[in-house]
Protein backbone atom coordinates (compact mmCIF):
# COMPACT_ATOMS: atom_id res chain seq x y z
CA UNK A 1 0.00 0.00 0.00
CA UNK A 2 3.17 2.01 -0.59
CA UNK A 3 1.48 4.13 -3.59
CA UNK A 4 -1.78 5.40 -2.02
CA UNK A 5 -1.97 8.21 -5.21
CA UNK A 6 -1.77 5.60 -7.93
CA UNK A 7 -5.06 3.62 -6.10
CA UNK A 8 -6.87 6.95 -5.55
CA UNK A 9 -5.93 8.16 -9.12
CA UNK A 10 -7.20 4.47 -10.28
CA UNK A 11 -10.49 4.66 -8.60
CA UNK A 12 -11.55 8.05 -9.54
CA UNK A 13 -10.90 7.10 -13.22
CA UNK A 14 -12.89 3.97 -12.78
CA UNK A 15 -15.47 6.07 -11.27
CA UNK A 16 -15.74 8.64 -13.86
CA UNK A 17 -15.55 6.42 -17.06
CA UNK A 18 -18.14 3.52 -15.35
CA UNK A 19 -20.60 5.71 -13.36
CA UNK A 20 -20.58 3.28 -10.74
CA UNK A 21 -21.33 3.10 -7.08
CA UNK A 22 -18.80 4.71 -4.42
CA UNK A 23 -16.26 1.94 -3.68
CA UNK A 24 -14.48 1.68 -0.86
CA UNK A 25 -10.61 3.17 -1.51
CA UNK A 26 -9.31 0.35 0.76
CA UNK A 27 -10.84 -2.53 -1.09
CA UNK A 28 -9.02 -1.81 -4.23
CA UNK A 29 -5.85 -3.71 -3.44
CA UNK A 30 -7.96 -6.68 -2.22
CA UNK A 31 -9.68 -7.55 -5.54
CA UNK A 32 -6.91 -10.64 -6.04
CA UNK A 33 -6.05 -9.64 -9.77
CA UNK A 34 -3.03 -7.69 -8.14
CA UNK A 35 -1.11 -6.78 -5.24
CA UNK A 36 0.02 -3.14 -3.79
CA UNK A 37 3.40 -4.38 -4.37
CA UNK A 38 2.54 -4.64 -8.52
CA UNK A 39 0.65 -1.49 -8.06
CA UNK A 40 3.72 0.27 -6.44
CA UNK A 41 5.90 -0.70 -9.44
CA UNK A 42 4.17 0.25 -12.43
CA UNK A 43 6.08 3.14 -14.32
CA UNK A 44 4.80 6.49 -13.89
CA UNK A 45 2.12 7.86 -15.93
CA UNK A 46 1.46 7.57 -19.67
CA UNK A 47 0.02 9.11 -22.05
CA UNK A 48 -3.44 7.72 -22.28
CA UNK A 49 -5.77 7.34 -19.40
CA UNK A 50 -6.49 3.43 -20.18
CA UNK A 51 -2.43 2.95 -19.85
CA UNK A 52 -2.19 5.52 -16.69
CA UNK A 53 -3.87 2.66 -14.20
CA UNK A 54 -1.83 -0.21 -12.99
CA UNK A 55 -3.12 -3.48 -15.36
CA UNK A 56 -3.42 -6.21 -13.51
CA UNK A 57 -1.38 -9.22 -13.79
CA UNK A 58 -2.01 -11.47 -16.76
CA UNK A 59 -4.75 -14.53 -14.75
CA UNK A 60 -3.00 -18.13 -15.60
CA UNK A 61 -4.90 -20.00 -18.66
CA UNK A 62 -8.14 -21.68 -18.51
CA UNK A 63 -10.06 -23.72 -21.04
CA UNK A 64 -8.58 -24.11 -24.86
CA UNK A 65 -11.61 -24.66 -27.34
CA UNK A 66 -10.78 -25.97 -31.20
CA UNK A 67 -14.06 -27.02 -32.90
CA UNK A 68 -13.20 -28.17 -36.51
CA UNK A 69 -13.55 -25.50 -39.08
CA UNK A 70 -16.69 -25.98 -41.64
CA UNK A 71 -15.88 -28.31 -44.20
CA UNK A 72 -14.59 -26.87 -47.86
CA UNK A 73 -15.90 -28.95 -49.60
CA UNK A 74 -19.50 -29.17 -48.62
CA UNK A 75 -22.25 -27.20 -50.13
CA UNK A 76 -22.71 -25.08 -46.90
CA UNK A 77 -21.97 -21.32 -47.89
CA UNK A 78 -21.32 -20.36 -44.16
CA UNK A 79 -17.74 -21.46 -44.02
CA UNK A 80 -17.23 -20.34 -47.43
CA UNK A 81 -18.23 -17.07 -47.06
CA UNK A 82 -15.31 -14.80 -47.73
CA UNK A 83 -16.51 -11.35 -46.10
CA UNK A 84 -18.60 -10.16 -42.86
CA UNK A 85 -20.94 -8.76 -45.81
CA UNK A 86 -21.49 -12.45 -46.52
CA UNK A 87 -21.96 -13.49 -43.85
CA UNK A 88 -24.73 -10.49 -42.82
CA UNK A 89 -26.25 -11.44 -46.18
CA UNK A 90 -26.72 -15.07 -45.20
CA UNK A 91 -28.13 -14.15 -41.79
CA UNK A 92 -30.82 -11.74 -43.14
CA UNK A 93 -32.45 -14.71 -44.66
CA UNK A 94 -31.58 -17.16 -42.74
CA UNK A 95 -34.66 -19.29 -41.53
CA UNK A 96 -32.54 -22.52 -39.38
CA UNK A 97 -34.08 -21.94 -36.22
CA UNK A 98 -37.37 -20.70 -34.97
CA UNK A 99 -36.06 -17.34 -33.66
CA UNK A 100 -36.45 -16.17 -37.26
CA UNK A 101 -40.29 -16.13 -37.22
CA UNK A 102 -40.44 -13.30 -34.58
CA UNK A 103 -37.46 -11.27 -35.52
CA UNK A 104 -38.25 -7.58 -37.02
CA UNK A 105 -34.61 -7.43 -38.24
CA UNK A 106 -31.53 -9.87 -38.39
CA UNK A 107 -28.69 -9.04 -35.88
CA UNK A 108 -25.39 -10.05 -37.46
CA UNK A 109 -22.84 -8.06 -36.05
CA UNK A 110 -20.91 -4.87 -36.80
CA UNK A 111 -17.17 -3.21 -36.78
CA UNK A 112 -14.25 -3.21 -37.78
CA UNK A 113 -13.34 -6.39 -40.27
CA UNK A 114 -9.76 -6.07 -39.07
CA UNK A 115 -10.73 -5.37 -35.14
CA UNK A 116 -8.26 -6.65 -32.60
CA UNK A 117 -10.97 -7.20 -30.81
CA UNK A 118 -14.25 -9.07 -31.06
CA UNK A 119 -16.65 -8.61 -28.71
CA UNK A 120 -19.64 -11.28 -27.94
CA UNK A 121 -22.87 -10.93 -26.24
CA UNK A 122 -25.59 -13.00 -25.89
CA UNK A 123 -28.37 -11.76 -28.56
CA UNK A 124 -30.32 -9.39 -29.68
CA UNK A 125 -33.01 -7.25 -27.63
CA UNK A 126 -35.59 -4.85 -28.60
CA UNK A 127 -33.85 -2.18 -29.74
CA UNK A 128 -31.55 -4.22 -31.75
CA UNK A 129 -33.92 -6.11 -33.23
CA UNK A 130 -35.72 -2.72 -34.55
CA UNK A 131 -32.60 -1.31 -35.41
CA UNK A 132 -30.44 -4.10 -36.69
CA UNK A 133 -27.53 -3.05 -35.32
CA UNK A 134 -25.56 -4.60 -32.05
CA UNK A 135 -26.16 -3.31 -28.43
CA UNK A 136 -27.51 -0.15 -29.44
CA UNK A 137 -30.01 -0.03 -26.19
CA UNK A 138 -28.98 0.57 -22.41
CA UNK A 139 -26.52 -2.53 -22.32
CA UNK A 140 -25.13 -0.93 -25.51
CA UNK A 141 -24.50 2.24 -24.19
CA UNK A 142 -22.46 0.99 -21.42
CA UNK A 143 -20.57 -1.28 -23.72
CA UNK A 144 -19.80 1.81 -25.45
CA UNK A 145 -18.17 3.31 -22.31
CA UNK A 146 -16.56 0.31 -21.13
CA UNK A 147 -14.54 -0.14 -24.76
CA UNK A 148 -13.92 3.69 -24.65
CA UNK A 149 -12.28 3.14 -21.17
CA UNK A 150 -9.67 0.89 -22.77
CA UNK A 151 -9.53 2.94 -26.10
CA UNK A 152 -11.13 1.24 -28.08
CA UNK A 153 -13.55 2.85 -29.94
CA UNK A 154 -16.60 1.56 -30.67
CA UNK A 155 -16.00 1.16 -34.42
CA UNK A 156 -12.63 -0.06 -34.20
CA UNK A 157 -14.03 -3.10 -32.36
CA UNK A 158 -16.50 -5.83 -33.90
CA UNK A 159 -19.51 -6.40 -31.74
CA UNK A 160 -22.15 -9.08 -32.49
CA UNK A 161 -24.25 -11.77 -30.75
CA UNK A 162 -24.16 -15.45 -30.09
CA UNK A 163 -27.48 -15.47 -31.74
CA UNK A 164 -28.49 -12.83 -34.84
CA UNK A 165 -32.23 -13.23 -34.01
CA UNK A 166 -34.02 -11.58 -31.09
CA UNK A 167 -35.45 -14.37 -28.31
CA UNK A 168 -38.97 -13.50 -27.60
CA UNK A 169 -39.16 -11.46 -24.57
CA UNK A 170 -35.38 -11.27 -24.19
CA UNK A 171 -35.41 -14.95 -23.38
CA UNK A 172 -32.64 -16.77 -23.22
CA UNK A 173 -31.48 -18.62 -26.46
CA UNK A 174 -32.35 -22.02 -26.65
CA UNK A 175 -29.53 -24.76 -27.16
CA UNK A 176 -30.99 -26.06 -30.57
CA UNK A 177 -30.70 -21.83 -31.60
CA UNK A 178 -27.55 -21.47 -30.79
CA UNK A 179 -26.35 -24.78 -32.31
CA UNK A 180 -28.15 -23.19 -35.39
CA UNK A 181 -26.64 -19.68 -35.23
CA UNK A 182 -23.07 -20.91 -34.45
CA UNK A 183 -21.36 -21.26 -37.13
CA UNK A 184 -22.28 -17.71 -38.46
CA UNK A 185 -20.44 -16.78 -35.18
CA UNK A 186 -17.34 -18.88 -35.74
CA UNK A 187 -16.84 -17.91 -39.50
CA UNK A 188 -17.27 -14.46 -38.15
CA UNK A 189 -14.65 -14.84 -35.82
CA UNK A 190 -12.54 -16.34 -38.64
CA UNK A 191 -12.36 -13.56 -40.92
CA UNK A 192 -11.61 -11.00 -38.13
CA UNK A 193 -9.02 -12.57 -36.83
CA UNK A 194 -8.81 -10.65 -33.48
CA UNK A 195 -6.13 -10.40 -30.85
CA UNK A 196 -8.67 -11.06 -28.54
CA UNK A 197 -12.35 -12.20 -27.40
CA UNK A 198 -14.47 -10.79 -24.67
CA UNK A 199 -17.31 -13.16 -24.08
CA UNK A 200 -20.00 -10.71 -22.09
CA UNK A 201 -22.08 -12.69 -19.35
CA UNK A 202 -22.86 -17.06 -19.53
CA UNK A 203 -24.39 -17.54 -22.81
CA UNK A 204 -21.37 -16.48 -25.19
CA UNK A 205 -18.72 -17.72 -22.51
CA UNK A 206 -20.10 -21.48 -22.62
CA UNK A 207 -21.03 -21.45 -26.26
CA UNK A 208 -17.37 -20.13 -27.57
CA UNK A 209 -15.75 -22.48 -24.50
CA UNK A 210 -17.98 -25.56 -24.86
CA UNK A 211 -18.49 -25.74 -21.30
CA UNK A 212 -21.40 -25.34 -18.82
CA UNK A 213 -19.29 -24.16 -16.12
CA UNK A 214 -20.80 -20.63 -14.43
CA UNK A 215 -19.38 -17.39 -15.17
CA UNK A 216 -18.04 -16.69 -11.91
CA UNK A 217 -15.71 -19.91 -12.64
CA UNK A 218 -14.73 -19.33 -15.89
CA UNK A 219 -13.55 -15.21 -15.15
CA UNK A 220 -10.20 -14.52 -14.43
CA UNK A 221 -8.36 -17.25 -16.50
CA UNK A 222 -7.15 -16.61 -20.26
CA UNK A 223 -9.26 -19.51 -21.63
CA UNK A 224 -8.41 -19.88 -25.92
CA UNK A 225 -10.80 -20.22 -28.87
CA UNK A 226 -9.20 -21.54 -31.83
CA UNK A 227 -6.22 -20.32 -30.41
CA UNK A 228 -7.50 -17.05 -29.82
CA UNK A 229 -6.71 -15.25 -26.35
CA UNK A 230 -10.28 -14.88 -24.69
CA UNK A 231 -11.69 -13.48 -21.60
CA UNK A 232 -14.94 -13.97 -20.20
CA UNK A 233 -16.67 -11.15 -18.17
CA UNK A 234 -20.07 -9.98 -16.81
CA UNK A 235 -22.89 -8.86 -19.77
CA UNK A 236 -23.66 -5.14 -19.61
CA UNK A 237 -27.18 -5.87 -18.81
CA UNK A 238 -26.53 -7.51 -16.20
CA UNK A 239 -24.08 -4.62 -14.94
CA UNK A 240 -27.17 -2.11 -14.94
CA UNK A 241 -28.89 -4.58 -12.57
CA UNK A 242 -25.80 -4.90 -10.50
CA UNK A 243 -23.59 -2.34 -9.78
CA UNK A 244 -21.26 -4.25 -7.71
CA UNK A 245 -20.00 -6.24 -11.04
CA UNK A 246 -19.06 -3.25 -12.54
CA UNK A 247 -15.73 -3.53 -10.55
CA UNK A 248 -14.85 -6.70 -11.81
CA UNK A 249 -15.72 -5.98 -15.53
CA UNK A 250 -13.43 -3.24 -15.41
CA UNK A 251 -10.11 -5.52 -14.19
CA UNK A 252 -11.72 -7.62 -17.32
CA UNK A 253 -11.69 -5.66 -19.64
CA UNK A 254 -7.90 -4.37 -18.81
CA UNK A 255 -6.53 -8.01 -18.96
CA UNK A 256 -7.85 -7.96 -22.80
CA UNK A 257 -6.60 -4.55 -23.21
CA UNK A 258 -3.40 -5.61 -22.26
CA UNK A 259 -3.43 -9.16 -24.01
CA UNK A 260 -4.29 -6.93 -27.10
CA UNK A 261 -1.36 -5.18 -26.86
N1 LIG B 1 -27.61 -7.72 -25.26
C1 LIG B 1 -26.90 -8.54 -26.04
O1 LIG B 1 -26.46 -9.60 -25.62
N2 LIG B 1 -26.68 -8.19 -27.28
C2 LIG B 1 -27.10 -7.05 -27.78
O2 LIG B 1 -26.84 -6.80 -28.95
C3 LIG B 1 -27.84 -6.18 -26.94
C4 LIG B 1 -28.09 -6.53 -25.69
FE1 LIG C 1 -30.78 -18.12 -38.39
FE2 LIG C 1 -29.42 -17.48 -36.21
FE3 LIG C 1 -31.63 -16.14 -36.81
FE4 LIG C 1 -31.79 -18.66 -35.97
S1 LIG C 1 -31.02 -16.92 -34.78
S2 LIG C 1 -32.88 -17.78 -37.72
S3 LIG C 1 -29.96 -19.56 -36.89
S4 LIG C 1 -29.74 -16.17 -37.99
Amino acid sequence: MSDGRALAREFLEQQRLLGGNPVILPELPGTGLRDAGSVASQPPAAAHPASRSPSPDLPPPGISYDPPGGDLFSSDPVPQAGSLEAIAQLVASCTKCRLCEGRRHTVPGEGAADARLVVVGEGPGRVEDETGRPFVGRAGELLTKILGAIELPRERVFICNVVKCRPPENRLPQFDEIAACLPYLFRQIDIVKPKVILAMGGTAAQTLLNTKQSLGALRNLVHRFRGIPLIVTYHPAALLRNPNWKKPTWDDVRIARRLIG
